[in-house]
């Protein structure tokens, strides 16, 4: 990930981070130019999704391309029958959704359930 220096036009380092949030992070940055020297915080936001994840937190809700076919996506999900498969990626969350009826709004208690 490269970022120019606000200055100066010249690349800066990424010499720090500080996760915020799950959708936030503060990149602190350098620039590489000796002669500027400028240094600085780059506030790094995860704003849209382009592609769903298949292992969502529930606790993020971030806003969705235009581009993804929401009612394609639903009916897969309510049509699709379960194949065997066991994840290799980082750790789950341990946290799914409740769903004894309707779905529960991302974030909130209900939608938060230990398995
Ligand atoms: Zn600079």
């Amino acid at each position: 990930m490269i970022f120019r220096c606000p200055h100066c036009g010249t690349k800066s380092r990424v010499r720090n981070s500080q996760l915020m949030s799950p959708t936030v992070t503060w990149l602190y940055v350098q620039c590489l130019n000796l002669e500027c020297g400028h240094t600085g915080r780059v506030d790094a936001e995860a704003s849209v999704t382009i592609s769903p994840s298949a292992t969502p937190n529930p606790t993020v809700n971030m806003a969705l391309s235009r581009h993804v076919h929401r009612n394609l996506i639903v009916f897969q999900l309510d049509t699709a029958t379960v194949g065997d498969h066991v994840p290799h990626g980082p750790q789950q969350l341990g946290l799914q959704l409740d769903h004894d009826g309707d779905r529960a709004p991302p974030g909130t208690a209900a939608a938060l359930k230990r398995p």
